[in-house]
């Protein structure tokens, strides 16, 4: 069992009766608690950054939260900018991690004073001749087969991202030439790692290189950045990383390395998780309209993958919580008391009845927020499903297939109260770009 994220039963029903599901809910409190335990991790380091994965939750309200917290943003493309610009972050609390990067994209990020991370040494000339270096540039670092990768972000060796380490240092030796004077260095090779091991391997990859560039470039890096990738527990069974724990190997690891150097300049060690600080914060409200068995056991219920994506696209894992009207009524705890009474074989007769697969209305068969799960018992047409951990990289990957509407978000204020910081889309917000002139007779 996994227990409802920061608001009780009650509290839930009584958003759903208030707001049309399906919705999302966001916890201020959580994403600020999130942020706080990383900072508190690494308040060794000289300097500490985590760079907000823009893309996790692409909010201006949430980013604001964020940025009340003392962190900045990672945008990987022009939206992102724009929605950093306007949410009041400004040089070099922006880093700019595209890929496949347009003219246009690394214009705005210039032109915001952003620090650009190049994921293509070629870029370099590209940006000199058009619009001018910075003086401050980073590279993106693709270990390739020196490091394994994991399912999200796959194997490094077939990643489309950054550059070998050969196309490393010619990169930093050709900025140097140019005229850049500062240097930054990035990696993001694992996505929701919850090994604290292979975490702490990406930071000890990175002082080496870190070494390496000093004393074969004689180039000092300014920041090092370790990208995202830090995992949260999913399913009830993970086990969280403890980030006390992995900062204070990391601090460890920074001490024996660089520190004790003679020639070594301080760097400002630097992250871009996204998941970590708004993953737990979020929940997904559904409600179950329609329930048939043929083959399987189904639960279709008012959302569909157009409003979550991850399990179709990863196979990911979203705990899913049960909640019925009689949850909070008198009345469910007389039901309880009755259930207990089943013989064994009964109540397990019962289990292996209530296994669904838990279902969008989308054309599409892999339209399943989860498979073969054990919901709860006495599942109801009206009855609410909320889909935990989905305030990271859910909403975000929202479309609209099959015409699908994307849902509105709130944001849960410390009082308790429910805040839209989103509305949910209409069908004449779907139909807005279409170049159709009807002919009238
Ligand atoms: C997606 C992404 C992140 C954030 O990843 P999380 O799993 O949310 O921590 C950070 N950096 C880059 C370059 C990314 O693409």
């Amino acid at each position: 069992m996994k227990e409802l994220p920061f608001s009780s039963k009650s509290e839930i029903l009584q958003y759903a009766n208030s707001y049309n599901t399906p919705f999302y809910v966001y916890d201020q409190e959580t994403v600020e608690a999130q942020c706080k335990e990383l900072k508190q991790s690494f308040s060794w380091a000289n300097e500490f950054q985590n760079y907000f994965a823009v893309k996790a939750t692409p909010n201006p309200y949430i980013l604001n939260i964020i940025k009340e917290q003392g962190f900045g943003v990672d945008c990987s493309s022009y939206a992102e900018l724009l929605l950093a610009e306007a949410t009041g972050f400004t040089k070099e609390e922006i880093f700019f991690t595209s890929n496949n990067t347009t003219l246009e994209e690394y214009q705005k990020a210039i032109q915001l004073g952003a620090i650009i991370n190049f994921d293509d040494k070629s870029h370099l000339q590209l940006v000199k001749e058009n619009i001018g270096l910075p003086e401050h540039v980073c590279f993106r670092y693709n270990p390739g087969s020196l490091r394994n990768g994991n399912d999200i972000l796959g194997n490094p060796s077939s990643a489309k991202f950054g550059l070998t380490r050969e196309q490393l240092f010619q990169g930093y030796a050709e900025a140097k030439s140019l005229g850049c004077t500062k240097f930054s260095l990035h990696t993001m090779i694992i996505s929701n790692s919850l090994d604290e091991h292979e975490l702490f391997q990406t930071a000890e990859m990175m002082f080496e290189l870190v070494k390496e560039l000093k004393t074969k470039l004689d180039i000092s890096i300014r920041q090092v950045n370790l990208g995202g990738g830090i995992g949260i527990p999913y399913k009830p069974t993970d086990k969280p990383v403890s980030t006390i724990s992995l900062g204070t190997k990391i601090q460890k690891l920074y001490e024996n390395m660089m520190l004790s150097q003679n020639d070594f300049l301080p760097f400002k060690l630097c992250f871009e998780c996204g998941r970590f600080i708004t993953g737990p914060a979020g929940i997904l409200i559904t409600r179950i309209i329609n329930k048939k068995t043929t083959h399987k056991n189904y639960l279709g219920v008012d959302a569909s993958i157009a409003n979550l994506l991850r399990p179709a696209m990863y196979g990911s894992y979203h705990h899913c919580s049960h909640i019925t009207d009689t949850d909070c009524a008198p009345s469910a705890a007389k039901k309880k008391l009755s259930l207990r009474k089943l013989s064994v074989e009964e109540s397990e007769l019962k289990l292996n009845g209530s296994f669904y697969d838990v279902v969008g209305s989308l054309c599409e068969n892999n339209d399943k927020l989860a498979t073969d799960r054990h919901v709860g018992e006495n599942v109801e047409i009206g009855d609410l499903l909320i889909f935990h951990d989905t305030g990271a990289h859910c909403s975000a990957m929202g479309f609209n297939y099959n015409g699908k509407l994307r849902c509105a978000e709130y944001i849960r204020k410390p009082c308790g109260e429910l805040k839209l910081i989103k509305r949910a889309e209409t069908y004449a917000d779907l139909f807005s770009t279409l170049v159709w002139s009807r002919k009238l007779d």
